[in-house]
């Protein structure tokens, strides 16, 4: 049997190194600093982002790094270790929503986002009523405007892509925190300002690249803290402070290990799937007369916990079509599952806290449909092979698991999925060690 690979975070120097290399040897000049960004691991609430729920994702060890210089002119010129030497250029000058092909829409889209969405502009004020600037970033009487302008990147990574661990949030994240270095708008260094760079990531994705992303990676890239996950409340209504609680996770002290494992099953049909289970949320929404699934499930989740499976059962029956009613089913039961993995890890209740992964992933297989065979099996061979919990990450359709063990487990388990994909004829997967880490920051 082949042996598991395991994938290695590249440490800050040699990540750094990589990108001011790249930088230097397509663009003749040194970049005026390097920034990274980390992948992000979903602890446990899938699926409730973008229902405004709760979800607690941990920034990885594997992260992206970004060489960049500003420029005097609108072009944007990036290239990426793994672009197979092509610079893409592109102009903000006129660019539209869907303008930039292929993967140069994710950077391009953050500094397009900064202007046409953030209030950097040019053109004065236009569009700052929903930026930055319209925040008082810089509202002081007679203040230079911020402007973003171009600029030219060159990217390396060890983030697997379209692994589940978002390689793209880990390349938006960079960019924006290295724009809003470069061009002085200040907000990467607080937590507030970050919240406004999520703002970009997220624009960038959504209307350049377009891809749907509800939000939890970028928070997760911008505002995760080394040794601890994030619990991510995302009811917009918040105010950045009150959006988020910095909860310990040092696995070490707790005598376990975390396995992410990339399945490397082929993807199928994501986008469409993953737009499909969005609108169905929010239809449900509507029919059962609330905002957002989020009122029900805090409506539901103040009852004793024996108490909500009947309520459940009661709110979803007014649903006519069964395929509905499984939807919601998941996502009020998975925001309540949050909640409850918090309690636990706070009580280090390990076995409950495994649970509760366990009847997640249950859910999103069974109720949410949104696992393949390879998600299924690696999970139910590394709950065989002695994990608390197991379960898939990210939003499904291929992409990742994780497992709790105790330590020094991780890299048997790993091996034993491996060889069970590989006596099914199935893509060798590929394994992550990973520990709680630090948010974008500035490298050099
Ligand atoms: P995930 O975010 O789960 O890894 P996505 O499909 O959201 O998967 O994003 C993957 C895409 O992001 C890639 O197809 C590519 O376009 C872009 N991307 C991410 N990282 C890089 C990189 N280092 N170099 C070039 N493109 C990248
Ligand atoms: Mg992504």
């Amino acid at each position: 049997m082949a042996q598991i690979e395991f994938i290695d975070a590249l440490s800050l120097e040699e990540g750094a190194r990589e990108a001011a290399e790249l930088f230097e040897a397509t663009f003749g000049s040194k970049p005026a600093g390097v920034w990274d960004a980390p992948g992000r691991v979903n602890v446990i609430g899938e699926h409730t982002d973008y229902n405004e729920g709760l979800c607690l994702p941990i920034a990885l060890p594997h992260r992206t790094f970004i060489a960049l210089s500003p420029r005097e002119d609108t072009k944007v010129r990036v290239i990426s270790t793994l672009s197979g030497g092509v610079v893409a250029e592109a102009d903000l000058d006129g660019l539209e929503p869907g303008g930039v092909e292929g993967w140069a829409a994710y950077p391009v889209g953050v500094a397009w986002a900064m202007r046409e969405r953030g209030g950097f502009g040019e053109s004065a004020d236009a569009d700052g009523a929903d930026g930055a600037n319209a925040d008082g970033a810089d509202s002081a009487e007679g203040a230079e405007k911020k402007v973003v302008r171009g600029f030219d990147a060159a990217f390396s990574s060890c983030v697997p892509l379209g692994g589940g661990l978002s390689s793209s949030a880990a390349m938006t994240c960079s960019t924006a925190l290295a724009l809003d270095d470069v061009y002085g708008l200040g907000l990467g260094d607080t937590d507030e300002g970050r919240v406004t760079l999520v703002r970009m990531a997220v624009a960038s994705e959504n209307e350049m690249a377009g891809a749907a992303t509800g939000g939890l990676d970028q928070s997760a890239s911008l505002r995760c803290q080394a040794g601890k996950a994030l619990l991510l409340d995302c009811n917009p209504d918040l105010s950045a402070l009150d959006s988020v609680s910095q909860q310990d996770f040092d696995l070490d002290s707790l005598g376990l290990e975390l396995l992410v494992l990339d399945t490397q099953a082929p993807h199928s049909l994501n986008d469409g799937q993953y737009a499909a289970r969005r609108r169905v949320c929010e239809e449900s929404a509507e029919a059962l007369g609330v905002r957002s699934l989020r009122v029900l499930a805090d409506r539901v989740n103040a009852l004793p916990v024996t108490e909500r499976a009947v309520a459940v059962d009661a709110l979803i029956a007014r649903l006519e079509s069964e395929e509905a009613q499984m939807r919601v089913r998941h996502v009020i039961t998975e925001i309540g599952r949050v909640t409850e993995f918090v309690e636990a890890f706070k009580a280090r209740d390990v076995k409950r806290a495994g649970e509760l992964m366990n009847s997640s992933h249950n859910s999103l297989r069974d109720d949410y449909e949104v696992t393949v065979p390879q998600l299924d099996v690696a999970v139910d061979v590394a709950r065989a092979g002695g994990a608390y919990g197991a379960r898939m990450t990210g939003g499904g359709f291929g992409g990742s698991i994780i497992a709790l063990v105790d330590k020094g487990q991780a890299a048997i388990l790993a091996q034993k999925i491996a060889d069970e994909f590989e006596s099914r004829g199935w893509n060798a997967p590929r394994a992550l060690a990973v520990v709680a880490s630090a948010p974008a920051e500035r490298v050099r």
